[in-house]
């Protein structure tokens, strides 16, 4: 697996401390998102200018997409084929109603939809409700 700083550059962000620090929180948890206010309470010594400032540049240069969560944005990572010249996510969201956790289920493929003549879809996105995996467990 690819360090933060590799992963980083490879997408021509240069690696400040901040911005590595965010990256090795996401991909500690790969699949999950957080809102700009869960970022804030993990990285506490940080100011909330500083770390919207880095979500907005991992989100133009295709590192993370949001998802549209039930009260705030969630941030989550990308996948690879995602760039500045635009996001290629194509996968649905998974809601908890136990944890109300989002989730992003990166094994399914949302397929094209055939709009009537005239519409242009700019993106996708699907959000599936239900109870997640760690959930049902217990
Ligand atoms: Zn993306
Ligand atoms: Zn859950
Ligand atoms: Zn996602």
């Amino acid at each position: 697996m690819q360090s933060a700083e590799q992963i980083l550059t490879n997408k021509s962000i240069r690696p400040t401390a901040m911005r590595i620090l965010l990256m090795e929180h996401f991909l500690q948890f790969p699949l999950a998102s957080f809102s700009l206010n869960e970022l804030e309470d993990i990285f506490e010594h940080s100011d909330r200018i500083t770390i919207y400032r880095t979500l907005k540049t991992f989100q133009d240069k295709g590192v993370l997409h949001t998802i549209e969560g039930t009260n705030s944005l969630k941030y989550a990572l990308c996948e690879e084929e995602c760039s500045k010249d635009g996001h290629q996510d194509r996968h649905p969201h998974f809601h908890c109603t136990i944890c109300d956790q989002l989730q992003c289920i990166e094994s399914v493929y949302i397929p094209n939809i055939n709009l009537p003549k005239g519409y242009k879809a700019d993106g996708v996105s699907m959000t599936i409700k239900g109870q997640c995996a760690t959930c049902t467990n217990t």
